[in-house]
């Protein structure tokens, strides 16, 4: 669907690699050409990861173990990258996320702060630590991660909810700031996709999935790995500071 050197000499950071969208997200980034550092907390992953990638595509690919929670590993992470990109890091996807499923009245403010600090504050930290990388790449891309849950709220994920819904209105103030630093930012939206994460939560699998069928209520990380590639890609260089949804019906997932 893209061609093979659409971002060819391109460097390109993916948070949350290591399994589910992350890993589907850098393969196909990596499959059109760019360079990819890997980061997720569990280094044994990251490096099966990257080494498929690197087998697979030909590119280059770089584990770097790290919290989004910690301000040391994220600056880690961006310098093991900008050092990748010889000063420059063309695109960031911040994908890293987790939720974990519980009534308001039960979440623990340890528990809020936790999914929040993941999600949200997270995808800060990353923007803020490559700002001066993605500048200098004349024509940086972000892509941050949110969820229908997002949009629509959910019951048992009122901490998740506002973490993503806050991921929106962040993509759209820093699409507005990073204009002028020729950074398009933009938002991907899924519903139901099939990851470990979703199959841990949810008991259900990719191999549902059946493309001839109508009942499109499961999504495979592929498909969302596809629409990040467009936003990222010189074909929607007229996109910024939007939240596009990768949904088959609507269907409430997380
Ligand atoms: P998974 O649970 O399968 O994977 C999550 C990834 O994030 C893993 O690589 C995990 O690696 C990483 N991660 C989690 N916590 C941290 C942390 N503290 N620091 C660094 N990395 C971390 O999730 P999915 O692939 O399903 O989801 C990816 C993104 O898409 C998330 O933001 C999620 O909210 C969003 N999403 C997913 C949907 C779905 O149906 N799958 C629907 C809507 C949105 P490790 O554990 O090694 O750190």
């Amino acid at each position: 669907m893209f061609s093979e050197d659409l971002l060819a000499g391109e460097t390109a950071v993916v948070t949350g690699a290591s399994r589910g969208l992350g890993e589907a997200i850098a393969y196909r980034l990596a499959e059109i050409g760019a360079d990819v550092v890997l980061t997720a907390r569990s280094a044994d992953r990251l490096e099966a990861v990257a080494d498929g990638i690197e087998t697979g595509t030909g590119s280059t690919a770089v584990p770097v173990p790290g919290d989004v929670r910690e301000s040391e590993d994220v600056a880690r992470v961006a310098d093991r990258a900008t050092e990748l990109g010889d000063g420059a890091v063309d695109v960031l996807v911040a994908n890293a996320g987790a939720n974990f499923h519980a009534p308001v009245a039960e979440i623990s403010e340890n528990g809020w702060r936790t999914i929040v600090d993941i999600n949200l504050n997270g995808t800060f930290r990353y923007c803020h630590a490559l700002v001066d990388a993605l500048t200098a790449a004349d024509g940086g891309r972000v892509v941050t991660m949110s969820s229908v849950v997002g949009r629509d709220g959910a019951a048992e994920s009122g901490h998740y909810a506002a973490s993503k819904s806050g991921i929106e209105a962040f993509t759209r103030s820093l699409a507005s700031e990073w204009a002028e630093r020729n950074v398009r930012v933009n938002c991907v939206r899924p519903g139901l996709v099939a990851t470990p994460g979703v199959e841990e939560n949810r008991g259900v699998t990719a191999e549902r999935i059946d493309r001839s069928d109508v009942d499109r209520t499961l999504g495979h990380p592929d498909e969302i790995a596809d629409l990040v590639a467009f936003l990222v890609s010189p074909g929607a260089s007229y996109v910024t500071g939007q939240t596009y949804t990768a949904e088959g019906v609507p269907d409430g997932a997380d």
